[in-house]
């Protein structure tokens, strides 16, 4: 049986980025920059007041309480006219052009006005710059302000405008079908009879795709029947990434990988060595597109370890992410914690921040094995638990994946 190592790197050798396109600014949030982005102006694009108040010369300013005129007033979007000289000062308001001749502002709270055409200063201890934001102090025309690769979040959706991109080359998003298998799941709304269980994947698989920013659509419960899967299947297979839920293990109805063949989809690998998620399935198939195919085992727990190990980092390197949205971490143990089997296994866990810079610390949640969805609200990584029997101690360093 292949590795988690071995599985990951099978997946990233059949995953490439999606193409590129050009959106508009509002439609950008959430995508994946396709291109490095430079600046057409520097920013800000003149001397800049930063407080309102009056733009004089620092060498005038020997005695408190001295006496200005009052040139003119120039406001954010004006640009001044006058050029301040010997005890002169401009009216100035925040945002707006310093005058030239002037080195500093002082604020309006540090001056009384004498008439419209005198002001009188009362603080006298401004240095050359104080209160002025020099032009291209944040970038200058040219500078590379964002790199490919980078999410844009509403940050990066200020920055590119302005710069000026209102049309910002980006990532394709990917497109993910989602079909749970099994002849006893049921949809959400109804209230299973005897031997049934609601569908928990088809909606959290869906939910964790759209998490990774795919664009998800979820096919609903297909039954464990070979010409309704393939029916199924096909329709799945006009997506970017195609998630089964259930049937790929060796049960007589697990007909998952079957199906996939028939339907012209390779298989790269069946099965890793983890836990839970053991039965995992995964293929490729190049018919409209290439569509990446996984077979999550059905217990909501594999699917879920299997969704954040191998199809989050498929789904971000299709978006053109760089860096993972998953994190790799080293935490301390927070309790005792006896680990046996021979399968490395991903443990659900609680992590949080310590106190005065001490690591942070993860508790391994009581868990009741790959079915038990609901003690897995708490978890918010996973823990990487080598293979074997042994007991760690709180306090050792374990490492964990931060979902
Ligand atoms: P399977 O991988 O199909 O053998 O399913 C393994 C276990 O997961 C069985 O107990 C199934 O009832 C359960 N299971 C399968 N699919 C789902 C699903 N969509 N939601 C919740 N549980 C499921
Ligand atoms: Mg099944």
């Amino acid at each position: 049986m292949i590795s988690v190592d071995e599985a990951l790197k099978h997946v990233l050798d059949h995953t490439f980025p999606l193409p590129v396109t050009s959106l508009d600014l509002s439609a950008v949030l959430g995508r994946t920059l396709a291109a490095d982005v430079t600046s057409d102006i520097d920013s800000p694009p003149h001397d800049k007041s930063l407080v309102d108040g009056y733009a004089l010369r620092t060498s005038d300013l020997g005695r408190a309480n001295a006496l200005f005129k009052v040139l003119e007033e120039v406001t954010a979007g004006e640009t001044p006219t006058c050029k301040v000289t010997k005890d002169s000062v401009v009216r100035i308001m925040t945002g707006a052009a310093i005058p030239e001749g002037a080195d500093a502002v002082v604020m309006l709270e540090e001056t009384e006005a004498r008439g419209a055409e005198a002001v009188l200063i009362r603080r006298s201890s401004l240095t050359v710059g104080s209160n002025i934001m020099r032009r291209g102090t944040s970038l200058r025309q040219g500078d590379t302000v964002l790199e490919a690769g980078a999410t844009i979040r509403p940050l990066e959706v200020g920055l590119l405008s302005e710069i000026g991109r209102s049309q910002v080359f980006v990532q394709e998003v990917p497109r993910v079908a989602i079909l749970a298998t099994g002849n006893e799941l049921v949809p959400s709304d109804h209230r299973p009879k005897s031997g049934q269980i609601r569908n928990s994947n088809g909606p959290m698989l869906t939910a964790l795709a759209r998490s990774a920013t795919a664009s998800a659509v979820d096919l609903g419960i297909g039954r464990d029947d070979r010409d309704i899967l393939a029916q199924l299947v096909t329709e799945g297979l006009r997506s970017d990434v195609l998630i089964l839920s259930g049937g790929v293990s060796a049960g007589v109805l697990d007909l998952v990988p079957g199906v996939l063949e028939a339907a012209g989809v390779e298989q790269v690998f069946h099965k890793v060595n983890l836990k839970p998620g053991k039965p995992l399935w995964f293929g490729v198939v190049s018919q409209q597109g290439q569509t990446l195919v996984f077979g999550l085992p059905g217990n909501p727990v594999s699917g879920f370890v299997c969704f954040e190990l191998f199809v989050r980092p498929a789904l971000d390197r299709l978006a053109g992410r760089t860096a993972s949205s998953a994190g790799r971490r080293r935490f301390r143990l927070a309790c005792e914690h006896t680990h046996r089997g021979s399968r490395p296994t991903y443990y659900p866990a609680a992590w949080e921040e310590s106190v005065d810079d001490q690591p942070a610390t993860a508790k391994p949640l009581a868990w009741r094995g790959s079915a038990d969805l609901r003690s897995l609200t708490a978890c918010n990584c996973l823990l990487v638990l080598p293979a074997g029997d042994y007991t760690l101690g709180a306090g050792q360093w374990v490492d964990g994946l931060v979902i």
